[in-house]
């Protein structure tokens, strides 16, 4: 089967040429023909599947040309997915004049009040930050024709069920309905039955998600042990290709640096470098003959890199969305892929940001065998109140881990 022959518009298959999909996978190839006859569509399926593009080809066909709106709504249940779904409607959206749009928590309004007046076609959104936008008349759904109700079973967990009602409620009730759950318990079925018409189950077998290959690991480490802890990690984990990323462009060289003077085959990128020397270093990288490369986040936006086996963030990342960046380098296409942190005491603010965004507590480590300087991060569940506070149910703070690296190469 080929995208060619489902029926979709001209501008997703230059969409989907230009991200290098070959070929439609079970999910799109069975749920885009549905969505694009107008039917409801029960995806009984998980992240890794595909099932972003199953949903969100088809919509953006029919949505046609720009227009009042919004007239697709996106409910997720974390900032993270909301993020990502947002990321991959603008990918698919590209060639298209469609506006996409994201609303979520912990973050600013103004920004996202803008959006909303400037007009979006699509609006991803988490329930609790979109009901806000509602209740201040920034949005309103009367115009809603697709409504995609993503991870359901995840927005049961935490108890975003009676949100989710309340806004379904808002959208008029000639609308197109998804919903996708990797599982269907009792509590879904009730949703299904109350907002969905006459539906069409694809259920397609579990796999694992590219976030659930990823292994997250933070090593607390005193400031002025950071290179030295970079270099043992390189000598202590069997790794095939890594990116290092650092905060500043600075860094980023002191790093290379250092890592050639360890006998590394190193190679930097960001902004102060020229096109030609971005793209040598890339391609170098690409082919082998540099096995480290290190950059900014900046030069890493869009960097055609697929399957490093390894990310380790020399700096802790500023902003939490550069954290799903990075370790969106490893762990694609289901392959496994590690992503370490460098973590000194000044970061903790930016790594309880990280774990509340990708809400999961990261596990920390130490490497067996390294000459530790103390670092009150060691003892982090003393620490008080920020470590004390939780990421959706999962204690912070305290659970420590000794050894786990790998054996030598
Ligand atoms: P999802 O299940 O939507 O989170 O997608 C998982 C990953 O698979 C994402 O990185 C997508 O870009 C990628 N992907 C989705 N559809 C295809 C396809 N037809 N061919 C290759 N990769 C795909």
């Amino acid at each position: 089967m080929q995208f060619s022959e489902l029926g979709l518009r001209a501008a997703m298959l230059d969409a989907v040429a230009e991200l290098g999909y070959k070929e439609p996978t079970p999910i799109q190839e069975r749920a885009i023909p549905l969505l694009l006859e107008g039917r409801d569509v029960i995806g009984s399926a998980q992240t890794g599947t595909g099932k972003t593009a199953a949903f969100a080809l088809p919509i953006l066909t029919r949505l046609g040309p720009h227009g009042p709106g919004p007239r697709c709504l996106v409910l997720e249940p974390t900032r993270e997915l909301a993020f990502q779904t947002h990321e991959s409607f603008l990918k698919f959206a590209r060639f298209t004049q469609l506006r996409c749009g994201l609303v979520y928590g912990g973050v600013g309004y103004g920004k996202q009040r803008e959006d909303l007046a400037n007009g979006v076609d699509v609006l991803v959104a988490t329930p609790g930050r979109l009901l806000d936008h509602m209740g201040e008349k920034a949005v309103k759904l009367n115009m809603v024709k697709f409504l995609i109700l993503d991870e359901a079973d995840r927005m049961l967990d935490m108890g975003f069920l009676p949100d989710v009602k309340r806004i379904v409620e808002q959208t008029p009730r000639d609308r197109q309905t998804a919903l996708f759950s990797a599982t269907i318990p009792p509590a879904i079925e009730t949703l299904i039955t109350w907002a969905m018409n006459n539906p069409e189950t694809v259920a397609i077998g579990a796999r694992r998600s590219p976030a659930e290959t990823v292994k997250h690991v933070l090593y607390p480490v005193a400031e002025a042990q950071k290179m030295d802890l970079l270099l043992a990690l390189l000598e202590a984990i069997h790794w095939e290709s890594v990116i290092v990323f650092c905060r500043t462009k600075r860094g980023a060289d002191e790093v290379e640096q250092s890592l050639k003077r360890a006998k590394h085959r190193a190679a930097v990128i960001h902004s102060d470098r020229s096109q030609k020397e971005r793209e040598q270093a890339l391609e170098g990288f690409k082919k082998g003959s540099y096995e480290v490369l290190v950059a900014t986040d900046v030069a890493s936006r869009g960097l055609d890199i697929a399957d490093v086996s390894h990310v380790i963030n020399y700096d802790v990342p500023q902003h939490p969305e550069d954290y799903v960046h990075r370790i969106g380098r490893t762990g694609r296409a289901q392959a496994t892929g590690d992503a370490f942190t460098l973590y000194t005491a000044g970061d903790a603010q930016a790594v309880f940001a990280v774990e509340r965004f990708i809400t999961q507590k990261i596990e920390r480590l130490k490497l067996e065998g390294f000459p530790y300087n103390y670092t009150a991060l060691f003892d982090e569940d003393k620490l008080g109140p920020l470590h004390e506070r939780r990421v959706k149910g999962v204690k912070m703070g305290g659970g420590y881990y000794i050894g786990g690296s790998r054996r030598k190469r």
